[in-house]
């Protein structure tokens, strides 16, 4: 397996229009908003399609998406579904698009266009498919993690011993025990101070000391996160995500 993290910024990206300058961020500070691609039994798999994916795909040589997974519909991870269109039409059939119950009625709402089966303009062709347990698509088995994003249920995903949990205020039980036997895990963490919707730096080091992956890398970091910072903070199996890190297990 080996996963791409396309983006791994806040909702607003990093540097923050208006707020931050340009000179004061290095390489590994500029971060598009969060997303993953992972490479697995010969499928690219995406999780979620945020407002930067056009330039991620293009940035990442994506030339085909076989399923995409949505973990909610916050725009910082559904408004770049538009560009779907050039895979769909590529692949010449509809893209699975997996989701829970909520995330799937408000795409549907929020990008009404696309599912309208009355609508001739260009469109992306995706087939939404709600789930709620474990699934398969060409034999690649994937665990949906419910956890909360503040009163939102949202989902994390488990593919093999890969994790994914975004925008996440806490994970409950049950789903603690689908975290076993991790080799990594890519887990939010917006900044330093609480946030009702995301875990801080220092929960998110409790939470990855708990379920012990081999190794845990950070995502949907705000800007005020610098790279060089935060790794010489956090424990040796912790290290902040970058925008094009490549990880293999
Ligand atoms: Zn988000
Ligand atoms: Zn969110």
């Amino acid at each position: 397996m080996e996963i791409i993290i396309l983006g791994c910024g806040s909702s607003v990206g990093s540097p923050v229009i208006g707020r931050d300058l340009i000179k004061d961020f290095n390489n590994k500070d500029f971060r598009t908003r969060s997303s993953v691609l992972i490479k697995y039994k010969g499928q690219n798999i995406l999780i979620d399609t945020g407002a930067d994916f056009r330039y991620q795909a293009l940035k990442n040589n994506i030339k085909e998406i076989d399923f995409v997974l949505f973990t909610h519909s916050h725009a910082d991870h559904t408004h770049g579904i538009d560009d779907l269109r050039i895979f769909s039409y590529m692949k010449g059939e509809k893209i699975n698009c997996y989701a829970n119950h909520y995330t799937i009625r408000d795409l549907k709402k929020n990008f009404s266009y696309i599912f309208d089966s009355n609508n001739n303009a260009p469109r992306p062709r995706l087939s939404l498919i709600e789930v709620e347990k474990q699934f398969s698509q060409n034999e690649v088995e994937i665990i949906p993690l419910p956890i909360k994003h503040k009163d939102w249920d949202i989902f994390g995903y488990r593919i093999d011993n890969f994790a994914y949990i975004t925008d996440c205020s806490s994970i409950p039980e049950s789903t603690f025990s689908k975290l076993s036997n991790l080799d990594v895990l890519i887990l939010d963490s917006l900044r330093f101070s609480s946030h009702d919707a995301h875990l801080s730096v220092n929960e998110a080091i409790e939470i990855s000391e708990r379920i012990n992956p081999n190794k845990t890398f950070l995502t949907h970091m705000s800007s005020e996160l610098k790279y060089d910072d935060l790794k010489s903070f956090l424990p040796d199996n912790i290290s902040p995500g970058f925008d094009g890190m490549q990880i293999k297990i």
